[in-house]
């Protein structure tokens, strides 16, 4: 049995693995991984993938980058994990000082849980807490947008508009106010952005006209709902959404867990429209996809509603046993010391102004219908017939076969349904970049030219 093989076969005997029918492993090879470096994995045969969603989005300066792998050495000799209750260190400290100098204006606070769901689990707690701490216990409900995704946590999943994640689990899920995406894939023929974010911004006005008096806030993706398919609005829609929640008295809580970090062509996608959202969750992109991490940032007015005598039992009562662990707080310092010493956003606007020139294209292409692109994250739609806009059936996998035909050439392609995107590592080179569109645009071809 070669050593790919083995590796495959123990792993499908014990491992159940994340987002996966495992009956489809059957016939669709799990891609075992010895290594990685820079955008590149490699397998146990020397077979290397390209690495062009950056794993799950976590990944923006490339695996095992030197300066993040030295500062986690360094830091394993110091000190490995303290608890945060009654403790405090030095690379939590560190951190939250950068975080708050980064994030938008008044984010003073930091609050640390170890993955995204977690973080959003934190951010609605906290908000319903702040209002129970202000006298209106009745604010128990949250405003979210349709194809929206929190994570797959309870309360984070009772919030995402995702069907094919959510739809199982109903039953146990707390219902939220849900309003129509402002996603301008669905804007009319030759409508602006701009003009279809602020039509659809008018269902979040009237939600938050009726349901104000019981709900503790709205939660949203700024920019891109990434796992609804990498659909995308215009930043518009944060500005009137943030003038909305304060005259209606409801917290805000941005998910910048996947578009943070320079995602989108800023540091954190809220600052498209220049706002401070009350809660901002953050994670993947926070330690470059090394070590899982994740926080909560909170302005100043929602930390000083829980501070009080203990009597008052007014403290925000959550954590978790890894909550702000050295390691993963060092690899975040490494991440945000690799912004400070390049000027990351600059390039990563050449980057994207490549990947775009190299997947136009497909515009003219007889299945896709729609490209889009938001800084780093670039998407393509296919349809079975785009002048009619009728969708291939999910039941015909086409992404799957782009997905297929990505692994046979060595392009790690991950799409979402219909939707082929890259997302890759931030450090991709020219080269690397015309290898993964060339690559992405032979596996639409083929995807789509089978009946
Ligand atoms: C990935 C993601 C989450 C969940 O984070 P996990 O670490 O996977 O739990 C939440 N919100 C958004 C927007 C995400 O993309």
């Amino acid at each position: 049995m070669s050593l790919n093989e083995n590796w495959k076969n123990r792993s499908l005997a014990h491992v159940w693995h994340p987002c996966t029918q495992m009956k489809d492993h059957q016939w669709l090879p799990l891609v075992p991984v010895k290594s990685a470096e820079g955008v590149w994995l490699e397998d146990f045969e020397g077979k290397r993938y390209l690495d062009a969603v950056s794993s799950w989005w976590t990944n923006i300066f490339g695996h095992r980058h030197p300066h993040i792998v030295a500062r986690l050495k360094e830091q394993l000799d110091q000190l490995d994990h303290v608890m945060l209750g009654g403790f405090t260190h030095e690379p939590v400290v560190t951190l939250s000082e950068k975080l708050c100098a980064l994030a938008p204006k008044g984010l003073t606070r930091c609050f640390y849980a170890d993955n995204g769901s977690s973080a959003v689990e934190v951010a609605l707690k906290m908000a319903h807490h702040y209002w129970r701490n202000l006298g209106k216990p009745q604010k128990t409900r949250y405003i979210s947008l349709s194809n929206g995704y929190h994570g797959e946590t309870l309360g984070a999943l009772a919030v995402s508009g995702t069907g094919l994640y959510r739809d199982s689990y109903t039953p146990l899920l707390m219902q939220p106010i849900q309003v129509l995406s402002p996603d301008c894939f669905d804007r009319s023929p030759g409508e602006a952005w701009e003009d279809h974010t602020r039509r659809r911004f008018r269902h979040m006005e009237e939600a938050l006209e009726r349901h104000a008096g019981e709900v503790a806030a709205v939660i949203v993706e700024p920019l891109v709902q990434c796992a609804g398919g990498m659909r995308m609005y215009h930043p518009i829609y944060l500005r009137l959404l943030r003038e909305a929640c304060t005259r209606h008295g409801v917290l805000l809580i941005a998910d910048e867990i996947a578009v943070g970090f320079g995602r989108t062509g800023r540091m954190f996608a809220s600052d498209w429209a220049g706002i401070t959202p009350d809660l901002m969750c953050i994670s993947k992109g926070l330690t470059s996809g090394t070590l899982p991490l994740a926080a909560v940032m909170s302005t100043d007015e929602i930390y000083q509603a829980f501070y009080d005598d203990y009597a008052s039992y007014k403290a925000f009562l959550h954590s978790h046993s890894f909550t702000g662990n050295p390691l993963a707080c060092t690899a975040a310092l490494a991440t945000l010391e690799l912004f400070e010493r390049s000027d990351v956003l600059a390039a990563n606007r050449r980057s994207a102004a490549m990947m775009w020139a190299a997947m136009t294209e497909l515009s003219s292409h007889r299945h896709v219908i729609d490209i889009r692109q938001q800084g780093m994250i670039l998407a393509v739609e296919l349809a079975k017939n785009p002048r009619k806009r009728e969708e291939y059936p999910a039941a015909e996998r086409r992404g799957l076969r782009v997905y297929q035909y990505g692994l046979e050439k060595g392009v790690l392609l991950r799409p979402l349904g219909n939707v082929v995107y890259l997302m890759p590592p931030y450090v991709i080179t020219p080269e690397e970049i015309v290898t993964m569109c060339q690559t992405a645009i032979e596996g639409i071809d083929i995807a789509t030219s089978e009946p």
